[in-house]
């Protein structure tokens, strides 16, 4: 997707703080950050969101939240962390390409806002 900021960041048109690659998922961390460490796991193929994972996804996808567990152990995130997908307008998304937000290094509420 050519007008798409996440796609734009996959393929390095757009500089980020890369703290996972592989072929298939980046994972950098977010410009506005709301903890301490705040990351987005991304496949590096344009999804919209997870409502538009079928079949040919569902390996991908499940892959960005195995490599979660890396990202935490190298973060030293060892006292926990959130993933959050938010899929829509109502939910708070506002990049259409399929992200898993990765907050930790403080307490975190429940629910959430
Ligand atoms: P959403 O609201 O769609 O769930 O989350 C989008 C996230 O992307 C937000 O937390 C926002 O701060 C982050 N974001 C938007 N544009 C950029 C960008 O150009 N670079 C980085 N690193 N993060 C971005
Ligand atoms: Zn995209």
């Amino acid at each position: 997707m050519s007008d798409c900021i996440f796609c734009k960041i996959a393929n390095k048109q757009i500089p980020s703080q890369v703290v996972f690659e592989d072929d298939t998922v980046l994972a950098f961390k977010d410009l506005n950050p709301q903890a301490p460490e705040h990351v987005l796991i991304i496949p590096k193929q344009h999804v919209v969101d997870s409502a538009y994972v079928d079949a040919d996804h569902e390996a991908l996808v499940g892959h960005c939240i195995a490599v979660s567990a890396k990202i935490g152990e190298a973060l030293g995130l060892v006292n926990g962390y959130r993933l959050v997908t938010n899929v829509g307008e109502e939910a708070g998304q506002t990049v259409m390409h399929l992200h898993i937000h990765m907050l930790g290094g403080r307490r975190l509420t429940w629910p959430p806002g």
